[in-house]
């Protein structure tokens, strides 16, 4: 099931996708234009990969690691679909990434591989933008790179573990005003979702609503304000985004 949090005439809903349509808990259906969507669930502690597809190490003359490089973010910089995210006016390289989240369900430590997909209770779409002006160093991601307001959009929906058999193998597609300008599989990751589960655990306790970004493969191109960033994942839908110019400040 994919699941929405939503707000409808003033007040939060509970959603869920049907044929297509976005049906309120109390059984309304709903356009997506209608409505203003949340993030899917509030994010706990989230955790970003850095440099986790070999693609898009090589992309930025990067070795690939050898060890997760592992940063956090905040919950201020999460926006839902068909949010805006500002593009500050002295930036000239932001670009965004598409990258398979992965919702941790229940209380997580010292997990091995083999049991890392009982913890997990779903996936959802991220757009992890970043400012490349601010980067000083790829291992030491900065918080004006990675961490200013609503430059993370998350959703559209949270969609159950259960209706993804297999997470290591889902095309990941970005379109800039309807272009596609990325492409990737989650199949390429460097660290798979158990090797994370399992790294992230062996030094810290993983909570419900815990939220790894897995990175993003190749094809991270420069967008400006206005356009329409699309970001999706085979089997959870479509994440929209929109540049808008000024500084949100
Ligand atoms: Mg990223």
């Amino acid at each position: 099931m994919k699941t929405a949090r939503v707000v409808y005439a003033g007040a939060i809903h509970e959603g869920r996708e049907e044929n297509g349509q976005l049906i309120l808990q109390d059984g309304r259906t709903v356009s997506e234009e209608e409505v203003q969507w949340l993030t899917p669930l509030e994010p706990q502690t989230v955790f970003a990969l850095g440099l986790n597809y070999a693609d898009h190490a090589s992309e930025l003359a990067f070795n690939a690691p050898t060890e997760p490089l592992v940063f956090l973010k905040g919950p201020n910089t999460f926006v839902g679909h068909r949010g805006q995210t500002h593009r500050p006016s002295d930036v000239t390289f932001m670009h965004y990434e598409c990258e398979l989240a992965v919702v941790i369900g229940k209380t997580a430590r010292n997990v091995k591989q083999e049991d890392a997909y009982d913890y997990v209770s779903g996936y959802t779409i991220a757009n992890d933008y970043a400012f490349r002006d601010y980067l000083e160093n790829y291992y030491r991601p900065n918080l004006r790179v990675k961490n200013r307001d609503h430059c993370t959009p998350l959703g559209p929906w949270f969609v159950d573990a259960k209706d993804i058999p297999d997470p290591m193998n889902l095309k990941l597609r970005t379109y800039v005003n309807g272009e596609l300008t990325q492409e990737g599989t989650t199949e390429n990751m460097i660290f798979d979702i158990p090797q994370l589960i399992e790294y992230l655990s062996s030094f810290m306790t993983l909570s419900e609503g815990d939220i790894i970004l897995t990175g993003t493969p190749k094809g991270t191109v420069n967008v400006a304000c206005g356009d329409e960033v699309v970001t999706e994942i085979e089997g959870l839908g479509k994440l929209s985004n929109t540049i808008m110019g000024g500084d949100s400040e």
